[in-house]
């Protein structure tokens, strides 16, 4: 175990679940927080390539965090059952230099890509109504993908890592106490769909910080714990990195990120 491994899984920690000092209090609005826009990104290069439908799927969409989790201490930091011990119901998220929230970042790319998906044919839960509210714990947001009989599920995120480190990483279940068992496997499958589909849509790097092969396992988040069905945390870049900092607050970067997940899904369901 390195120095380095130490900062990161102490950054990891900070984002899902953790306190750090760099996520507390960020109630700081996006510079580049325009709605979402149907059309946004229409001229990049690599939309959604497939043709796959995904008509009679079932995807729950869980855009990390919440805008107004920062206000509501009281309720986020109230500990929930996570399967294998106790943790804050939810976090503040991370933020850019410039102020552009993770939560703010996961509904606009959550809200970009319900609508892709929607359009495939796929019925689309997401498990929050907007970015203005507070939570749902993370344990409530894997019981709305459990209730939904989900075949699939995504928990969007985006990092608070120490700036120098840079790229995405998916983050997969590991069995806890037999709660997740059975979804384990295809959660595997998924995230590795995911992984190769947002690599070759964005061209976002694998984590120089995290995971192999922009691949990690954790049994420390309720939302993958608490999951029965298939389910996967994609961090989308380190917020805290200049380069995916901007990557990230670009409208146009978010509808590729939207338009690859919506790939990964489409492969695996092929
Ligand atoms: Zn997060």
């Amino acid at each position: 175990m390195t120095a380095g491994l130490l900062l990161c899984l102490a950054a990891l920690s900070a984002c899902d679940g953790g306190s750090s000092p760099e996520k507390g209090g960020q109630t700081a609005q996006p510079p580049v927080a325009e709605p979402s826009k149907p059309s946004a990104g229409s001229g990049e290069p690599r939309q959604a390539q497939d043709t796959g439908s995904l008509k009679g799927k079932v995807i729950v969409i869980d855009p990390g965090h919440n805008g107004g989790n920062a206000k509501h201490p009281e309720v986020i930091n109230r500990q929930v059952d996570i399967g294998n011990g106790r943790k804050e119901c939810d976090t503040t998220g991370t933020a850019t230099a410039a102020g552009y929230s993770e939560a703010a970042f996961t509904w606009d790319v959550s809200t970009r890509l319900a609508r892709l998906l929607r359009a495939k044919g796929a019925k689309v839960v997401l498990t929050r109504n907007d970015n203005t509210g507070v939570g749902p714990c993370i344990t409530e947001r894997a019981a709305i993908g459990n209730r939904a009989k989900a075949d699939a599920a995504i928990s969007i995120h985006a990092d608070g890592a120490p700036a120098s480190g840079h790229g995405f990483h998916v983050i997969e279940p590991l069995t806890v106490k037999g709660h997740n068992a059975t979804m384990v496997p295809a959660s595997r499958k998924l995230g590795k769909a995911l992984r190769d589909a947002y690599k070759s849509g964005t061209g976002m790097p694998y984590s120089t910080y995290v995971g192999t092969n922009a691949l990690n396992s954790r049994d420390d988040l309720g939302g993958l714990n608490m999951s029965t069905v298939p389910k996967v945390f994609v961090e989308t870049g380190n917020m805290r990195n200049a380069g995916d900092a901007a990557k990230l607050s670009s409208a146009s970067f978010r509808q590729r990120i939207a338009a690859s997940f919506v790939t990964g899904f489409v492969q695996y369901f092929s």
